[in-house]
């Protein structure tokens, strides 16, 4: 188990739920969800697990504000302007125009949503590396006498990470008590700490499940490289010896094209469908190319009859209505 300070900001344990009738249709193994998507904080998702090690840490420190940095529909961005909003925290955000759409995009879903929480949204240029421009953003309000606590991209921290250690040793005892034995975990991965906290979380339980992180944005050797040094110094600080890590990080970057936030068919497919038949929404950026992979693994025999898979809901549905032209007709 860990313990390290939290604030409490989302709803816990997030529900394990099997999902029978996409089971049904693709006549594979036996698919499973949870519910990161319901964790309750301002439309949910993965950010606020990180947040509540995050936020407790900023408390600490005396923050009267908050700088995150992100693309322009980033949940990342939603989730923490919220829990800043809840703790009586000022935000400011830098939103990165990374990518450029239609009005609905540019306005819509978590742009809307964070206006509305009242964050004071900074627009930038694509720039190389955002968080150097979101550190030295933070150090300006700091010489303006504010006390400002930077939450890097993604909350990908190492104590963002915990969330997602504490997310394994959670599941672990949903799947103990229900009797499912886990073969495989999909998760979509983007920042790193998802990916990172769960490999950790399972090699702390010393459980035996594969863990298949789908890349979102980036080559699998850049993504595994970047999930493996944060998995690594995540295990160092709650004194894990990093020999327990798996070799082998998975990391799959067949079904992200044409690039981060922009729509592919296999997502359109994977979103319509688990919302026709499961009445479940995922999202376009990540949950719904992760699910492509989890459906096109299925289709190529890589998961089979018998086997059970977990997919991480981490959220994302707001994003929805900012690609409302995707999915009309
Ligand atoms: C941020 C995000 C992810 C990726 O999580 P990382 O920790 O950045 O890898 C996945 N799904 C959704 C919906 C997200 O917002």
């Amino acid at each position: 188990m860990i313990d390290y300070p939290t604030v409490k900001l989302a709803h816990l344990p997030t529900p394990l739920q099997p999902l029978p009738a996409l089971t049904k249709y693709l006549d594979g193994p036996n698919i499973f969800v949870k519910r990161d998507d319901c964790t309750g904080l301002a439309g949910g998702g993965n950010k606020t697990r990180k947040l509540e090690y995050i936020m407790a840490d900023a408390l600490a420190k005396g923050a009267d504000t908050i700088v995150t940095v992100g693309a322009t529909q980033s949940n990342h961005v939603r989730q923490t302007v919220a829990a800043a909003a809840k703790l009586g925290l000022k935000a400011e955000v830098l939103l990165q125009k990374s990518v450029v759409r239609d009005a609905d995009y540019a306005r819509n879903g978590n742009y809307m949503l964070d206006a509305l929480m009242g964050a004071v949204i900074h627009e930038i240029e694509p720039v190389k590396d955002i968080n150097q421009a979101g550190l030295d953003f933070c150090e300006q309000l700091n010489q303006q006498g504010r006390r400002a606590y930077y939450v890097g991209l993604g909350g990908s921290s190492v104590l963002g990470s915990l969330g997602y250690v504490q997310c394994a040793q959670e599941l672990l005892s949903q799947t103990q008590a229900e009797g499912i034995a886990l073969d495989h975990i999909v998760t979509a991965s983007g920042s790193y700490g998802t990916q990172a906290g769960l490999l950790v979380g399972l090699a702390q339980e010393r459980a035996a499940i594969t863990l298949h992180g789908i890349s979102v944005n980036k080559p699998a050797v850049d993504l595994r490289a970047g999930v493996l040094q944060l998995a690594q110094q995540t295990a160092d600080y709650i004194g894990l010896s990093s020999a327990t890590l798996p070799d082998a990080v998975i990391c799959n970057d067949q079904y992200y094209a044409p690039g981060y936030g922009l729509p592919n068919d296999k997502m359109i497919e994977a979103v319509t469908l688990c919302a026709r038949i499961e009445g479940l929404l995922l999202d376009p950026v990540y949950t719904g190319k992760a699910m492509a992979a989890l459906i096109d693994m299925v289709r190529q025999g890589h998961f089979t009859k018998g086997e059970n898979i977990l997919f991480i809901h981490t959220g994302g549905a707001a994003a929805l209505h900012s690609y409302r032209t995707v999915f009309e007709g």
